[in-house]
């Protein structure tokens, strides 16, 4: 029996469609870029092929670097020496590499990749971290995600709900740091579509997905959380280390917006 309440709508892209959706590695689809960072996210180094070169963006058959999307900011780092200024999604399954130069590369050649460690690491907390604090608003308001942004620095959360009341607010801050002192563990896998369908509440998630999508990418929060995503996270709480909110500011209607940092 699963009890864990669910997030269905985290992600958000500008345009408002749901970033939510995902899919394993699939045999044999060549121009799919292997996500090494759903098989490690922690793997700070990694050799690939280049498959192809498009002005400055470089194509690779597998990579570390987790790319733009969903709210969240890229990695950085190198690619044979070369910085990377950042992964874009390119097409359903493909990643692009934009390079400050890629004229020395060539396609089908090796190439030695590097993520900045420093600052992909504070995202994969942050990012955390915006779940943990999602869930637990959600658990105390209703409140679903409407937007997101997560940097390294400073990242905030756009919740709809009625009420705004710091004192409130502060208290499901603290709920949070609560969760982050006991350290659960962070978990993905996979999921059939099948059987994410079997979750209370996950229905709304499936209609959204699109209709040739058959597993679902899920980050569970032991005993506080499920969400189906595809970004990279720690592996368990203890990591984040403490969530200090910034500012809450009430953008209208139904819309308040939270600012965080982790120290
Ligand atoms: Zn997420």
């Amino acid at each position: 029996m699963r009890t864990l309440s669910v997030q269905l709508v985290f992600h958000r892209s500008a345009s408002g469609k749901p970033f939510l959706v995902a899919e394993p590695p699939r045999e044999g689809v060549c121009l799919m870029t292997r996500r090494l960072f759903w098989e490690d996210a922690y793997a700070t180094e990694f050799d690939a092929t280049i498959a192809s070169i498009d002005g400055n963006q470089v194509v690779l058959d597998q990579t570390a670097f987790n790319p733009r999307g969903g709210g969240l900011v890229s990695d950085t780092g190198t690619l044979a020496g070369v910085k990377v200024l950042e992964a874009i999604k390119v097409g359903e399954d493909s990643i692009a590499h934009v390079l400050e130069s890629a004229a020395s590369l060539a396609v089908g050649s090796k190439i030695h990749g590097v993520i900045e460690w420093s600052r992909r690491h504070r995202i994969m907390r942050m990012h955390t971290s915006a779940h943990l604090l999602s869930a637990i608003f959600h658990k105390q308001t209703g409140a679903l995600i409407t937007g997101n942004q997560i940097e390294p620095e400073k990242s905030r959360i756009d919740f709809s709900l009625d009420d705004f009341d710091r004192e409130k607010m502060l208290v499901y801050c603290s709920q949070a740091n609560e969760a982050i002192t006991k350290n659960p563990l962070v978990k993905t896998y996979f999921m059939k579509r099948e059987e994410a369908l079997q979750i209370p509440g996950i229905t709304k998630l499936a209609s959204v997905m699109p209709p040739d999508v058959k597993d679902l990418r899920i980050v569970e929060i032991e005993g506080y959380d499920l969400q189906a995503d595809g970004g990279v996270h720690v592996k368990s709480l203890g990591e984040i280390g403490k969530i200090e909110p910034l500012k809450f500011e009430n953008k209208g209607k139904s819309n308040r917006r939270m600012y965080f940092t982790i120290p």
